[in-house]
């Protein structure tokens, strides 16, 4: 009898062994299919612009008589390839260093109006081109952060707004103080985005209309990024969008 509960304490012992070890190793499964399939979308993004280079160049070489002023589009083409890669790969190394430890933020004491004002005036001759009313509502407010990323969060959500708004409409961009943090608004009345794409609008390489997204030039890691920037300052960020209505985003970060 003593053998016998010896050796089902034992087989016990084991089956809970096994299912906690199993339990344990879920979460690193979970991250190590993040790392593949995040692998293979970056690959995929870089090998469009990739082909669409060498289709161009193939065309250059083959006509080799061709003055420049004939070749004008071809090389026009493959400089905005060049800088569509380039901008891929600043923000690949963005997000790649942000999953690693090593990603510390350079935090300062800072005017976050002042940084919100430059952002909308070197916006303000592209929305002007593009016919877009352009309005602000801008308080001076002192806080804590790493100004190079709330620059880039700023330019990120208003560089959505251009792409996504028609000619003719609104873009509305806010700073006010909130209890203890900062409210970061930015609104406009664009194409908006359909309630089934909206919870997925924040993940790596999610584009609700792919063709119109590369068309603008985006690859679907602008708000991945954004999201990365207000949490590392343990703020939140939210969008509430309407198809054809518009789109808002709300960052609220403690000052
Ligand atoms: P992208 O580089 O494609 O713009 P983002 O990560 O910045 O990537 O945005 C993801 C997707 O969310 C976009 O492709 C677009 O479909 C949608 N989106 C983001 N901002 C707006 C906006 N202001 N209006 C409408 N759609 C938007």
């Amino acid at each position: 009898l003593l053998i016998i509960s010896a050796f089902i304490g034992l087989l016990l012992s084991l089956v809970a062994g096994l299912f906690l070890a199993n339990r344990a190793l879920v979460p690193i499964q979970k991250s190590w299919n993040k790392q593949v399939e995040f692998i293979a979308d970056a690959s995929h993004e870089l090998r469009t612009p990739l082909s669409v280079m060498q289709t161009h160049l193939e065309l250059l070489f083959r006509r080799p008589n061709h003055t420049i002023e004939q070749e004008s589009e071809n090389i026009y083409q493959s400089l905005n390839e060049v800088k569509r890669m380039t901008k891929l790969v600043g923000n690949l190394l963005t997000l790649a260093r942000s999953d690693s430890s090593a990603q510390l933020l350079n935090k300062t004491v800072f005017n976050m109006g002042e940084l919100v004002d430059k952002v909308a005036n070197q916006f303000e001759p592209i929305f002007e081109l593009k016919e877009l009313h352009f309005t602000r509502e801008i308080e001076s407010l002192m806080c804590g952060g790493d100004q190079e990323r709330l620059h880039q969060l700023c330019m990120i959500l208003l560089d959505n707004a251009f792409k996504y708004t028609p000619p003719g409409e609104s873009i509305h961009i806010s700073l006010k103080k909130h209890h203890h943090s900062m409210m970061l608004i930015v609104k406009d009345t664009g194409i908006g985005i359909e309630a089934k794409d909206l919870p997925y609008v924040f993940d790596r390489f999610y584009r609700s209309d792919k063709n119109r997204a590369r068309a603008e030039g985006g690859s679907g890691l602008g708000l991945a990024i954004a999201k990365w920037i207000v949490q590392a300052h343990n703020g939140e960020i939210k969008v509430f969008s309407q198809k054809n209505v518009g789109t808002e985003f709300y960052v609220k970060i403690p000052l």
